[in-house]
Formats: C-alpha cells, sequence, structure tokens
C-alpha cells in the first residue's frame, strides 16, 4: 500500500525508512534514486530522470564522470588517507594544479565549503592582525544582505535567513551587513578594522542573484585601495558553472582568496580550498589550522583530475553555450507562469508567478514529467545542470515546465 501518490511500495518503505531514523533538517523531492550516469539518475523503480540540481553544482561533471571515477578507482587501489601527520604523493600536484588554474601561489586544502568559508575568515583575520595592524580581536569582515555561505554557528551568524540563523544565537561578531550588488555600501561600511570583503559573486541559494554590470570590478578597486581582503565564495558560482572558470572571470576580476568547494570533488567527496597569494594564505602558521581529511590522497586524485579538466576550457565553453542557448528558451517564457529570469552561464533562477503555485509545487510537478528541480525561498526554481547535459535535452525539460505552467 503506497503512502505518496506515483510511489510504488519499495520506493514508499524507503522514503519511510529514512522519515523513521533521519533527522528532518531537509524536505526532499518524494524520489528515491538508485543510480546516475551524466545529467540522468534512475530510481528505485528504474524510471529516469534529467538531474537539473546537480547536487547544487557539486557534480557539474555529471554523475560518475568516467574520467574522475578512473582517478578516485585508481587512488582507492593505493592510498586513501594519511592525515596532514605525513606527506603523501598526491597533495602536490593537486595543490600546484588548483593554485595555477587560479593563478596564486598557495592551496589550503579542506573538505566542505562551509570550512573553506571558516578557513578564509580565520585567514582573513590572522592577515588583518599580523599584517595590516588592526588591534586585536577588532577586526571586521563586510559581508552581503541575501548571503549563503554554509551551515556553521559562525556563518549562520552572519545570515539574514531568519530559518538559517534563529534559535542558533549567540553568534560570532564581527560582521558588517551591506545590500548585495551595492558598491557604494561596501565603501561606507569598510574603515581601518576591516579585514575582509566576503560575497559570492553571484548569489546561488537567494536564487541565481547576479549583481549590476561592473559591481566586481568596483568591490576589487575599493578593497585594493582601502586595504581589504577580496573573498570570492565560487563555491556554487566557479568551476565552470557560469560560462567561465569564475563567476569573477565575467568581470576579469581576481579576488585575493578563491573559496572553492563542491564541483571540486568531482561529485565523488567532499573537495574544497581556499586559494590565494603567498603573502595572504602565509599568515597561518603549524598548528593554527588544519583539518584530519583535508587534501587526503584520494581528494587529491580527484580534485587534480577536476582541475585538469577545467584546464582544457571545455566545460567553461559548453556552459556558455548551452547558457545561451537555454537563456532565449527561458526568456520566453516570461509572462507565462514565470515572473523574471535570471542566467548566467549554465545556472538560472526561475520565479515562479504565484498565481501558478509555489516553487516547490513546480517541482514536484516537474518530477512526474522526469525532471529534478529544486524551489529556493518560496517562488524560485534553480537550474543547474550537469555541464554533460545536451542542447536537446535543455529543450525536452524546457517543454516540461512549459506544460507544467499551462497545467
Ligand atoms: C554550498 C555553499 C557553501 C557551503 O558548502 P557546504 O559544502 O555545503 O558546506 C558555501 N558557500 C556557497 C556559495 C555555497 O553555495
Amino acid at each position: 500500500m503506497s503512502t505518496m501518490p506515483g510511489l510504488d511500495d519499495a520506493a514508499a518503505e524507503l522514503i519511510h525508512a529514512e522519515d523513521e531514523h533521519l533527522a528532518h533538517n531537509y524536505h526532499p523531492l518524494p524520489v528515491v534514486i538508485a543510480r546516475g550516469e551524466g545529467a540522468w539518475v534512475t530510481d528505485v523503480e528504474g524510471k529516469r530522470y534529467l538531474d537539473l540540481l546537480s547536487a547544487y553544482s557539486a557534480l557539474n561533471f555529471g554523475h560518475r564522470h568516467p574520467a574522475i571515477v578512473a582517478a578516485a578507482t585508481e587512488q582507492l587501489g593505493r592510498l586513501t588517507l594519511t592525515s596532514r601527520a605525513y606527506h603523501n604523493d598526491r597533495l602536490g600536484a593537486f595543490a600546484a594544479a588548483l593554485a595555477e588554474l587560479c593563478g596564486k601561489d598557495l592551496v589550503l586544502p579542506m573538505n566542505t565549503g562551509a570550512e573553506a568559508v571558516e578557513t578564509g575568515i580565520k585567514v582573513a583575520r590572522a592577515w588583518a592582525y599580523r599584517v595590516k595592524g588592526v588591534p586585536a580581536d577588532a577586526a571586521t569582515v563586510v559581508v552581503a544582505n541575501g548571503n549563503f555561505h554554509g551551515r556553521t554557528t559562525t556563518i549562520v551568524g552572519f545570515s539574514d535567513d531568519p530559518d538559517a540563523r534563529d534559535g542558533f544565537g549567540p553568534f560570532t561578531p564581527g560582521f558588517v551587513h551591506v545590500p548585495f550588488g551595492d558598491a557604494a555600501a561596501i565603501e561606507a561600511a569598510i574603515d581601518e578594522n576591516t579585514a575582509a570583503v566576503l560575497i559570492e559573486p553571484i548569489q546561488g541559494e537567494a536564487g541565481v542573484i547576479i549583481p549590476p554590470d561592473g559591481y566586481l570590478r568596483a568591490v576589487r578597486e575599493i578593497c585594493t585601495r582601502r586595504n581589504v581582503l577580496f573573498i570570492a565564495d565560487e563555491i556554487q558560482s566557479g568551476l565552470g558553472r557560469v560560462g567561465e572558470t569564475f563567476a569573477c572571470d565575467r568581470e576579469a576580476v581576481v579576488p585575493d582568496l578563491y573559496l572553492l568547494g563542491k564541483a571540486l570533488g568531482g561529485g565523488i567527496l567532499p573537495v574544497s580550498a581556499v586559494v590565494a597569494d603567498r603573502e595572504i594564505l602565509g599568515v597561518i602558521r603549524p598548528g593554527e589550522h588544519g583539518s584530519t581529511f583535508g587534501g587526503n590522497p584520494l581528494a587529491a586524485a580527484v580534485g587534480l583530475r577536476v582541475v585538469e579538466m577545467l584546464q582544457t576550457g571545455e566545460f567553461q565553453r559548453r556552459a556558455a553555450a548551452l547558457g545561451e542557448h537555454l537563456a532565449a528558451k527561458l526568456d520566453a517564457l516570461v509572462g507565462h507562469g514565470v515572473t523574471a529570469v535570471r542566467i548566467a552561464g549554465l545556472w538560472a533562477g526561475i520565479d515562479i508567478d504565484p498565481a501558478v503555485g509555489t516553487g516547490r509545487a513546480v517541482a514536484e510537478r516537474l518530477l512526474a514529467r522526469g525532471v529534478l528541480v529544486k524551489d529556493t525561498h518560496g517562488q524560485t526554481i534553480r537550474i543547474a545542470p550537469p555541464l554533460v547535459v545536451r542542447g536537446t535535452e535543455l529543450d525536452w525539460a524546457v517543454e516540461q515546465l512549459t506544460l507544467v505552467l499551462a497545467d
């Protein structure tokens, strides 16, 4: 006896088993996935779905990309974990390749995105005290309204999303908020104790919010002139998603620190990093920061393969070309159940007309038609397909969306 419409007994049973023993910190769509390949996943009943979420861009190269699986498999047969108490024969090559991709000197490897953000904040504070000369415990970091940088207590403390922060205080002090996309507000918020400006070049969780043209260039100019570090959280926007290696490349801007994660792990395991020049990342001394798993040989082998794949430019070009194709199709939906579309490369935020229903309702109806998307902030659905998706597959997905909007 199926407890959910459209689900067979086996799927309903598996969902029930999850509900029994899992904390309810997520509200997943009612689909139980058993396999994945490229842009497609298959559920326990054998039904196929086009994955237009890509684990929030952690699957930029698709499910089980053969080149990444090969790197992981080879490494699984040799060495997986050493801790940083020893050297391993994989980490140096990964760090060198990633530093080169970023045009920087040094890499500090971590695991999750939130850890990269925490690391970036620690580095910025240490730089402020040891290099800039800010008085002890007085350093501040300027952040944007609507930000999403992860889920640790410090990070949710400078979120302005009540769902993320309410009930989890007291919070870490030292953060100053400004509206996103307003460079003048950043200028006004900076004083002699400001260590850094921390922003997403495009805000992902907020609904793919693209700042006005020239914003990133202005942030770069202000940070340089005021002796403040520019930290770009490229965890979701980076590594090919927007048709460039980094979203900062859209304005030919180079931040002082790149925060990377998600796709850096090739869809296989969590790999994150902070990448910066020696005079910044060099402020951290042995014993001051670390991670048991950060920089492990399996992560390094996977991360190196990911960087090699990005070095060809092929994925960036695909994202740019497919993104243009998708933009034309999505723009045609505005006024037909869609109130606004924002798109950068192969990354779109689509605001659903409330008359049609919520973002969640649209996501559920798309699920029934074999298309997986995730809603964010009520009325928005986000589209971030694996960059290996085909144009014809995107066309088919937009057809399904058009049908759902007309229902
Ligand atoms: C997902 C995300 C994070 C957090 O990454 P986790 O791996 O979930 O900790 C941080 N910043 C941005 C912009 C993200 O999209």
